[in-house]
Formats: C-alpha cells, structure tokens, sequence
C-alpha cells in the first residue's frame, strides 16, 4: 500500500519537500487494527482540497478543534474524502466488492473502521456513474458523493461532515448566507475554483448579475464564454485591486462570496453597498502566512451596515435535499456544469494538493487512483 505522509508541519506556501510516499504491508497494518469493524477499500478517487493545509500547520489545533476536522501528525497517513471499493471487510454491513464512500486516506489502500467513516453506494447507481458519468459527466467524484447522501439519507450529520463537497458549500453558502435577491450584483473570487465555478452559475440562475476574478486568462475566458458570468478578470494583472473592482461595480456590490480573503476582501469591503452581504467560505491567501491577513475598514462595515458570515459546509445539513434535487435537475438540463480537475497515481497526490495553492486547477481537484 502506497500512500502519502506529511514530513514536517507546514508553514507557508506547501512544496514537494513536506510530503513523502510511504509503503507498508497491508497484513502488517492489520495487526495493529485488531477490531471486528475493520474495512480495507481499494481507493477509486480520492479529493484534494484547500482546507487540508490548515490541519498540517504547527499551530493549527485551535482552528481544526473548532471545524472538528482532525490535525496531520508527520508520519501519519493523511485522511482525505473519497469513493472507493470494499477489498476486505470484518464489518457486518459491508462486504467485498461494495462501493463505498467517505473518509479515506491520500494512498492506494484505506484501512478504516466501517461504521463511522464509511457509507456504502448503491453498486448499480455507482458503477453507472463510474462507468457511463450519465448524470454529470465530468463530475463523477461529486455525483457519487451526492448519491451517497441521497441514499443514506442527508440529514446525518456526521456523514456530511466527513465528504465534505464544493456543491453544498456553494449552495448553502450562496442561499443561505448571502440570501440574493433578483438583480442583485455578485462577485466572486476563485471564481474558477470547484466552490467559485458553482457559486457564480447559481447567481446566473437566480437572476443575479455576476463577475468572477481568477488568476489567469484561460480561467477568465472559460467564465465569460463557457460558465455565463457577466464578466471576469484576472486579479494578478490588476495593480489596484479597489479600483478594479469600482471598475466592474460602478454602482457597488451587494454580495461577495469570498474564497481567499486578504486584499480581495479588503478592496470588496470598500465596494460594498449598504447592507451588503459577505460570505466568508475560504480565506487561501490567508491559509499560507498570517501576515496575508485582511486588515478591514470596520467603520465603513459599521455605518454601509454590512454583514460578515463565516459558515462551514456541515451547517447546510437540512437543505441537503433541496440542494441535491435542484442541482442534479439543473446539471441534467445542462443549465449548470460541473468541471473536474484530474489528477492521476499517489505518486501524484502532493503535487496536486501543491497546485491548489499555485492557481493550476480548474474546477474540482481530484486524483484518481485506479480502475474500479
Ligand atoms: P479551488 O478549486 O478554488 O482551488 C483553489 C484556488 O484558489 C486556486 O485554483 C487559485 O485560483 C486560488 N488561489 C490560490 N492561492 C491564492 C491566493 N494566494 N490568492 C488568491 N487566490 C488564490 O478550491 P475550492 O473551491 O475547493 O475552495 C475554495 C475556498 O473555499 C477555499 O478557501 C476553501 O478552503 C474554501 N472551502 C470552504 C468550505 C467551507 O465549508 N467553508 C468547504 C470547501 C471549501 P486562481 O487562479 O483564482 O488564483
């Protein structure tokens, strides 16, 4: 079993040097998970995302208690959401060849306890995605997870917890949080990014007006031509980030979605309207260094009455029903797409988790590990 260990606690940006890729034998691992529970799951596909880097850091434990996602010790295999399939199980309610889903691990193998960081998948609705990706086709990751939910029936929330996806945090982050009304001008950053690319298409859909900043051309074009923003540019060739935004919301903006904080959020708290609202969903300018820290015009958040929500996927648990009915209708009309970044092999885990942070992904990160 091949997987991926962090060397040392990250702090700044990550590079290839933090990781390494570990083997070990699977029987030999067993001996030490003696318990009646225990399932090994050949991994299909496991998820790579932002949030990972705040659980590697020395000084995590006071953000990581608080979202209750645990610290990366080095040296310890790194959990990680994923899809994959049964190869031996000791627990009664999985059995060899099952399609499962949950928390895994970033490597070849997971050897995980089945009850609380498993849930099985329908084989006929599993192998129909993996196989024919009717439904969404280049978002099978997202489209299993989602069936998960379906199936277990969403309102748990420990399972929500443990696969975490992009969907719900756009979904629950935009309606809930940012409550649009019709007509309503909307920014969003890492507006090409797997949470950005659907946040700025449920705005289209709600009659919203929409800009979307990402970090290079291709990413800017894709928005405007492929996805129906209204327009979007690219924050690095921007000098000024206030004037750039005065530039495309001449007249304010009544929403941001925030997926990087820093200085975009600062130049959006300057371009908000009164009683503006600001989603506070990622913050990844700010994950690699505190000195990135947006530094706020609380005065002018006090007298344009602004508000300032922070949220975490898992509070979106009871409009997981609504979120799967309208998303799966919309993706199957084609009025919604879903973009999957791919990677291929453990070997290249670290490097795509790394490109998070370097802006070379578009749409959601995922590595595929092998062939069901
Ligand atoms: P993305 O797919 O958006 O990938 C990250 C992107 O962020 C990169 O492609 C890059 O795009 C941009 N980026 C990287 N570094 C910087 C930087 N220093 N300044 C500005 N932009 C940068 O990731 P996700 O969609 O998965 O996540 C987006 C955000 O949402 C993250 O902050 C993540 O932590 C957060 N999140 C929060 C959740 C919650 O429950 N609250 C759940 C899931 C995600 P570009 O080319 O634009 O620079």
């Amino acid at each position: 079993n091949k997987y991926v260990v962090k060397k040392n606690h990250i702090d700044g940006v990550p590079n290839e040097s933090d990781f390494s890729i570990c083997e070990e034998l699977l029987s030999l691992k067993l001996h030490s998970h003696v318990s009646n529970n225990v399932v090994i799951v050949k991994n299909l596909y496991v998820s790579i995302d932002p949030y990972q880097i705040n659980r590697m850091k020395p000084h995590s434990s006071s953000h990581i208690i608080a979202s209750t996602a645990s610290v990366v010790l080095p040296g310890q295999a790194i959990e990680a959401g994923g899809v994959g399939r049964v190869v031996e199980s000791w627990h009664p309610d999985f059995k060899t060849g099952d399609f499962v889903s949950g928390l895994l691990h970033w490597g070849e193998y997971s050897v995980v306890e089945g009850g609380q960081q498993l849930q099985k998948l329908d084989t006929t609705v599993a192998i129909w995605l993996l196989q024919e990706a009717n439904i969404c086709k280049a978002k099978v990751f997202e489209a299993v997870v989602a069936f998960t939910h379906l199936q277990k029936f969403f309102a748990s929330h420990k399972l929500l917890k443990q696969v975490g996806s992009s969907g719900i945090t756009a979904y629950g982050g935009f309606f809930q949080v940012c409550k649009p009304k019709k007509g309503e001008k909307v920014f969003v950053s890492a507006a090409s990014g797997s949470v950005g690319i659907l946040v700025g298409q449920y705005a289209k859909l709600s009659g919203c007006y929409v800009v979307g900043c990402a970090g290079t051309k291709e990413k800017v074009d894709l928005l405007k031509e492929k996805l129906g923003f209204d327009d979007a540019f690219n924050y690095k060739e921007e000098p000024n980030l206030n004037l750039a935004l005065q530039r495309y919301f001449p007249e304010g903006i009544d929403i941001y979605f925030d997926n990087v904080g820093g200085e975009m959020l600062e130049a959006a708290v300057e371009n908000l309207k009164s009683f503006g609202r600001i989603a506070i969903c990622g913050v990844i300018s700010e994950y690699t260094g505190t000195q990135k820290r947006a530094k706020l015009d609380m005065v002018g958040v006090i007298y344009k009455r602004i508000r300032i929500e922070g949220f975490l996927c898992v509070d979106f648990v009871d409009i997981y029903p609504e979120f799967i009915s309208t998303t799966m209708q919309h993706l199957q009309t084609g009025k919604l797409k879903a973009i999957e970044d791919i990677s291929y092999g453990v070997e290249n885990i670290p490097t795509a988790f790394i490109d998070l942070f370097h802006g070379n992904n578009i749409g959601k990160k995922v590595v595929k590990i092998a062939q069901e």
